[in-house]
């Protein structure tokens, strides 16, 4: 049987349907069977859906100067 370890490695080219057939299978049965790599996956899916849900375009400049003042405690550049 696959180790917790295989799994984590191959996570994400699961998700992403990329795993050949055997290994999948191998792999979803760990799955059913693990807790654990369950809780991982669920977590890993998760953090999938925030991060594509972020927008696309950087932060424009009054923003990051704005970030910048709050870190560092400067004032704004002009
Ligand atoms: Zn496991």
């Amino acid at each position: 049987m696959l180790r917790c370890r295989d799994l984590t490695e191959d996570a994400s080219r699961l998700m992403d349907g990329e795993v050949a057939l055997p290994r999948r299978l191998r792999l979803r049965l760990h799955l059913a069977l693990c807790a654990m790599c369950r809780t991982y996956m669920d977590q890993m899916r998760k953090t999938r859906t925030l991060v594509a849900a972020r927008p696309l375009a950087p932060p424009d400049r009054a923003q990051e100067d704005a970030l910048i003042a709050r870190i560092t405690g400067a004032a704004p550049r002009d």
